[in-house]
């Protein structure tokens, strides 16, 4: 065996589980967000990998396997090409001899489509369920934390094929209930929130969340388990407003105001009756420059996947499909547009399309979008800026003093310790997870784009509906670590460990204890324990120590206790030590481990 441990953390590993998995010798780094897969962790891999296989197939969904390199055409049918392959695009594209391009598979939407509808003719074919258990190539752009956000990772995706919504929810709901068995059965604790549904489309999605401190993702939710939402999505009750304190319109000289908090002090009211003014440039992916004038109410800020998913159903106004980028403007990219000086930090709602330049060239559009967030639409005389540096206005109103834009949305982040909406008695909690499943109703925005159709029982021809379902199967190893470790190493969960037990020879110089400990190795792989030997010819603490660091959950010695016919036998999750007889240590672990495999 090929077994290299490191006794130094490796400085590019930031989390825990990185670090582990580095120093265990499971994962060797090749190149940014490229890893290799030791032999250990191969064998955690293919663990996770026939969980996820036996769920699958429970469910009636049928493995494939489709292809990586995916002709460009497909894409382009889908209008999802130039999206995934310009500016902040995660596709790796190339051009093959024949100058014919092709992206390397980031996910099979477009593959399992055109399959479905050279394939699927009539509503008897349906419903249909495709999975397949994969590498997919992502040019991410800040690949980090080892298998958890790499460039190249395993995925399980599915993709469903339905005569009608009905049906649809029902395999979405097969699927949601394999998913907490998968993750139920790998032994994490884990979450299913609400979910954004991003660049793949459609309506309902639901992520399954592994929870863990170092997760990248926000969950907002309730703790009586009704509500739970990742923050890109998350809606919730603000603080009732606190009464403005004026009842005229004014404008006041109000120096050095340009936060929230100062305003609210030197005029002394709420932060809830400020209406703030936040400028957005937006470029869309035809290259029209929209400047988006959002108002929002001062204790809020902006949810801006929600703010994304608003400007991608305006895009249509612009000629556009999609958002190419989104960003509060620096002053460098202000020059780029901005005819004169911005009023930063004093702007009104009504501030003047004259601050945008006439660009012969129409890259600009040359009058703001106005965009009013829901939580400013009933306020009463409130507080915002007079579009003057040092001057802000107090007890305006729509309608007498600002015209409410028209575009009224949700556009608010919603945060822990605000109220829920389903139940205005219970406020929001938060905690980080790990996203390691999506699921979703994608409808049929991909058989109507490319014509993806079948015929109904009346005979008549309607598109498909569609699901997709993906998990990650690396981030989700790598997550199981990142949940179970303590300071001397990794804790597996028996169902996803590499190996269930390791007998260790302390002292391989003494004969009878080899003997022994060759013995108990040769017996537990007859009983259909997996277990590995160490045999090596290093000090006992030297082996103690790779052991608590790569996480096998028993560890059976044959030590000092052997006079007495004994081994000792340790639990890695809390290093219980007892010694057991050796001749019926096999059949005792081995129940162990048997009740612990039964979760589900
Ligand atoms: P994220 O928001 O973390 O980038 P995503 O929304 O792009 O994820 P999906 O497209 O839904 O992810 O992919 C399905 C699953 O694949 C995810 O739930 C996640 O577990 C996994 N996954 C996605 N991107 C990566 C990556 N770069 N490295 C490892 N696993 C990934
Ligand atoms: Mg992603």
């Amino acid at each position: 065996m090929l077994f290299v441990t490191l006794r130094e953390t490796p400085a590019e590993a930031e989390i825990p589980s990185h670090q582990l998995l580095l120093r265990g010798g499971y994962i060797r780094r090749i190149g940014s967000g490229i890893y290799a897969y030791m032999p250990l962790m191969w064998r955690v891999l293919q663990k996770v990998s026939k969980i996820v296989r036996e769920e699958m197939d429970a469910t009636g969904a049928q493995e494939c396997l489709l292809p990586q390199l995916q002709p460009a055409q497909l894409w382009q049918e889908s209008g999802r090409w130039d999206t995934y392959t310009k500016a902040e695009g995660i596709m790796f594209s190339l051009t093959d001899r024949s100058d014919r391009e092709l992206g390397l598979g980031p996910t099979h939407e477009e593959i399992i489509t055109t399959i479905a509808r050279e394939t699927i003719r009539s509503y008897r074919q349906l419903p249909s369920n495709l999975y397949q258990i994969q590498t997919k190539f992502r040019d991410e752009i800040r690949p980090r934390f080892g298998l958890m956000r790499g460039r190249e990772f395993i995925m399980k995706d599915a993709y469903s094929f339905h005569t009608d919504e009905a049906s649809l929810k029902e395999t979405y709901q097969a699927m949601d209930k394999a998913y907490r068995h998968i993750m139920t059965r790998c032994g994490l604790e884990f979450r299913p929130v609400e979910a954004d549904s991003g660049a793949i489309g459609g309506s309902g999605s639901q992520e399954f969340m592994i929870l863990a401190e170092a997760g990248e993702d926000e969950i907002l939710y309730t703790e009586d388990g009704s509500y739970a939402a990742n923050t890109e999505k998350a809606v919730s009750l603000p603080a009732d407003v606190v009464e403005s304190p004026f009842s005229s319109f004014e404008k006041l000289e109000t120096p050095d105001t340009a936060t929230i908090a100062k305003l609210a002090e030197t005029v002394n009211c709420s932060p809830t009756v400020i209406v703030k003014n936040v400028l957005y440039e937006v470029v869309y992916d035809n290259g029209k420059t929209v400047l988006a004038l959002v108002n929002i109410r001062g204790d809020r800020d902006v949810n801006e996947v929600k703010l994304t998913n608003e400007l991608t159903k305006l895009a249509k106004n612009y000629k556009a499909k999609t958002i190419i980028s989104l960003s509060v403007p620096d002053a460098q990219a202000q020059k780029k547009w901005a005819a004169k000086d911005l009023p930063l930090g004093y702007i009104a709602p009504d501030l003047n399309n004259s601050y945008i330049v006439k660009d012969g060239s129409k890259t600009v559009i040359p009058s703001f979008l106005r965009l009013a967030d829901t939580t400013v639409v009933e306020l009463k005389n409130f507080v915002t800026g007079a579009n003057e540096t040092g001057y802000h206005v107090v007890g305006a109103n729509w309608g007498d003093n600002f015209e409410l834009p028209k575009v009224q949305v949700d556009i608010q982040e919603a945060k822990a310790g605000d109220r829920a909406v389903h139940d205005p008695s219970q406020t929001l909690s938060s905690a980080r997870g790990i996203e390691a499943g999506h699921i979703f109703q994608l409808g049929t925005k991909y058989s109507e784009a490319m014509g993806a159709n079948f015929t109904n029982e009346s005979g008549k021809t309607e598109p498909l509906w569609m699901g997709c379902y993906g998990i990650g199967v690396s981030r989700l190893a790598q997550a199981a670590v990142e949940q179970s470790y303590d300071k001397d190493g990794i804790i597996w969960p028996v169902a996803i460990a590499p190996y269930h037990v390791i007998v260790i020879v302390p002292n391989i110089s003494d004969n009878e204890k080899m003997a022994a400990g060759e013995k108990l190795y040769e017996e537990f792989k007859e009983a259909g324990v997996e277990v590995l030997l160490d045999d090596r010819k290093e000090r006992a603490g030297a082996k103690f120590k790779d052991c608590e660091l790569i996480g096998i959950p028993y560890r059976v010695v044959t030590g000092r206790s052997l006079s007495e016919g004994k081994v000792e036998v340790v639990k890695r999750a809390n290093k219980e030590a007892q010694d057991l007889p050796i001749e019926s240590v096999v059949e005792t672990v081995k129940q162990w481990i048997e009740a612990e495999l039964q979760i589900v």
